[in-house]
This record gives structure tokens, sequence and C-alpha cells, in this order.
């Protein structure tokens, strides 16, 4: 079952910690938007899917596009709030029908990333008639100065009010993205902002801690001292405390940055922590087929350039090597809840035994699974079981 990804990369303005691949647009080319992508899909489909190409290691299959019912779509930016509401609502139709998904719409998946000013009742009613049935909110904190240090464009009532018309439309998936890991100078209250959080009552919860990207604004005041650097010891304490009070509220983190209630995962990010095949369309959307990956230019007007005169907006490609596929596997696994099926042999083997007993990991029906702790420290673990060879 195919998953599908659109990138909408138009912004207001530029977050200050944010290195994203974004067109800051005063006037968003929403018309131009919507023919690219329904253009790069037929693009995509008109190439052929099962021809085969010369390699270095012999034939190779080319590209495959994914085939058959959609079951996850989503709308990530960027700011897809941003496109007019009958925009994004031909859109989602156009790529629906695309998909064959007419008679259960609601089957499908339909995931569009918000920020809260965005969201009125208007908009909710027009994405809910399209078919949005999830909407991934950009709350990321409740106090207003820290909104205006993020260079944020809401204010900490608009995530409330967007909630609220969201849930009147009758969109109830809603989850809320926090960054975490503030410099200590914002004097920000994590406690204080999952408090509010959880009062709204969302189905999930998406947490990030803050990091430091090249050439964002946030480097720059780093890198002239006007604020510190975010601190580990803030990271593991704000994270820690995250699944504690979650746990308290009856949300399970399912995946090392996202916690819900019930069966409300992510199917969508679900699809890409199993290692499963997804199309990615618009400037920078990145593609998988289960053996290569590929990727689209980031640039926006690139892109449009390229899709408007018929050529494909790919980038690159890389295919796997059994070396990276193995290692993305294992990373992929280590991240969800889930964990990593183990080899009989490396049960009782270091490090794993040493890290049962520091409380970073446990085994649970053979699979090693991490705790929080264990999840506060992924990349090294990932790093060491690789390099030890203790993974089946
Ligand atoms: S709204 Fe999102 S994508 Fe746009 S600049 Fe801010 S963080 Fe980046």
């Amino acid at each position: 079952m195919p998953h599908l990804y659109l990138h909408v990369p138009f912004c207001v303005r530029r977050c200050s910690y944010c290195d994203f691949s974004i067109a800051v647009r005063k006037r968003i080319p929403a018309g131009e938007y919507v023919d690219a992508v329904l253009k790069e899909l037929e693009l995509v489909r008109a190439a052929d899917p099962g021809a085969t190409t010369e390699g270095p290691e012999g034939p190779k299959k080319s590209f495959r596009a994914p085939r058959g019912a959609l079951e996850t779509l989503y709308l990530g930016g960027g700011t897809p709030s941003l496109l007019p509401p009958d925009a994004l609502a031909t859109l989602v139709t156009a790529l629906l029908d695309a998909f064959g998904a007419t008679s259960s719409r609601d089957a499908v998946e339909v995931t569009a990333e918000a920020n809260p000013e965005d969201v009125t009742p208007e908009l909710a009613s027009v994405w809910r008639r399209a078919g949005v049935n999830r909407v991934s909110l950009g709350a990321q904190s409740f106090d207003d100065n820290v909104l205006k240090w993020m260079h944020r464009s809401h204010d900490a009532a608009r995530i409330g009010a967007a909630v609220q018309a969201l849930r009147g439309a009758g969109i109830d998936n809603i989850s809320l993205d926090l960054i975490f890991a503030l410099p200590a100078e914002l004097q920000r209250d994590w406690e204080r902002d999952l408090e509010l959080a959880l009062s709204l009552g969302p189905n999930h919860l998406s947490l990030y801690g803050l990091t430091v990207e090249e050439r964002t604004p946030l480097a720059r005041w780093i890198s002239r001292g006007a604020i510190a650097a975010p601190d580990d010891d803030r990271y593991a304490e704000e994270y820690l405390l995250a699944h504690l009070r979650l746990a308290a509220s009856g949300y399970h983190f399912y995946e090392v940055s996202n916690a819900c209630r019930g069966d409300a995962e992510s199917r969508h990010n679900s699809a890409y922590w199993s290692g499963r095949p997804y199309l990615g369309l618009g400037p920078a959307a990145h593609s998988y087929d289960g053996r290569a990956r590929r990727w689209n230019v980031a640039a926006w007007s690139a892109y449009a350039r390229a899709v408007a005169a018929g050529r494909s907006p790919v980038e690159s490609a890389e295919v796997l090597t059994s070396a990276q596929r193995e290692l993305e596997r294992v990373y992929l696994a280590l991240r969800t809840d889930r964990g990593l099926p183990l080899a009989a042999r490396c049960r009782p083997v270091p490090p794993v035994a040493a890290w049962v007993e520091e409380g970073w990991v446990e085994i649970r029906a053979e699979r090693l699974v991490c705790t929080p702790s264990g999840w506060l420290r992924l990349d090294s673990l990932v790093r060491d079981l690789t390099e030890a060879g203790v993974v089946a």
C-alpha cells in the first residue's frame, strides 16, 4: 500500500532554529504549486516502473512508482496551512482520486501540518470535506516570549483556538509539536508547557529537542555569544520529565520523539520507521522504493521550472548497499517501542548485558527495546551494536 508525502515549501518567515528547505513568500503561488505537484505525479507514473538500466553491478530496475490503494497521505513543509484552503482541497482530492481512494476516503490517513495562526473554522471545514482527517499543529510552546524568540507567528492563545476549530469541523485526530531543551536564558517552564498541551487533550504529541543547525539565526546568536548553546543535561532532564508526565496522563512513547493515546500512532511516520516504501512529491521531497532512495531539487523555483518543462525534478538518487540497509534497519527499529529482533546468541554478550544493567534497554520477547534513558543515547547504542556485530 503506497504512502505519499507532499512537501509544501512556503513559509511567511524563517523560524530562528529552522534549516528546512523552504521558500519564504508573502504571496503563495498556490495555483502554480498545485499544478506542479500533479504534473510531477504524471511524470513519475509515465516513467516505466519496470524498466531496467545497466548499472556497474549489472542490470538494475529503475525506481518503482508506487501503485495500488493509498494508505497514507502526508502534507508537510514548510507550511501547508499557508495554501488557500480551496487549493489544498483541490490537491488532496486530486491525489486521493489518482490513487483510487474514492469510496472509503477515511480509510486513508490524510495528515496536514498547520501553523496555529492559519487554522480558522472555515479552513478546518474545507480541509475536513476534502478528506483531511489528521492535523499536526506546530504549537512549539505556550509561552509568548518563547514563541517570539523562535520567530513563530502565533501566540499561545491561537493554539487552543486552532484545536477548537479543528474539533468543531470533525477533525479529532490532532497532534501537537513541542520543542524542548531551550537555552536557560529564556526561562521556559517546560512542565507548564506540557500541562497546557495536555489540557487540550491531543491524542498525539511530537517532542523535539532544540538542535543548532548551521546558517540559522540561532547558530548566529550562539556564535556571537548572545545566547548559550542548548545544554545536554537540560535535554535529558526535560526529555525524561516528558516521559513521566505523559505516562501519568495515559500516553505512551511509541517512538523516540512521538507519543500517543490508544492507537493514535501516525501511520505515515510509522511506515518510514518500518522501512516501507514511499513516494515524495514537491521540492526537496524524498522517495524510497525499498531499494533506492532519491530526492528532488530543493529550491521551489528550480523545481517548478523543471516540472513545467516536463523534466523530472529528481536531483539525485542512491542505491543503498546491504551495509547501509542493515544500519538503517537497526537504527529505525531501535527508534520505536517495537525494538530490534535479537539473534539468540547475542543476548548474554556485552554490550547488551551491560546496557540492561544500566537500564538503557530491555529485552522483551527476544527483542531489544530502548528505555527512555536508552533513547537519550540512541546513536551511540546503534554504533556500538553494529560495531560489535551483535545484531541478528
Ligand atoms: S514554520 Fe516550520 S518550516 Fe517554516 S520556518 Fe518555521 S519551523 Fe521552518
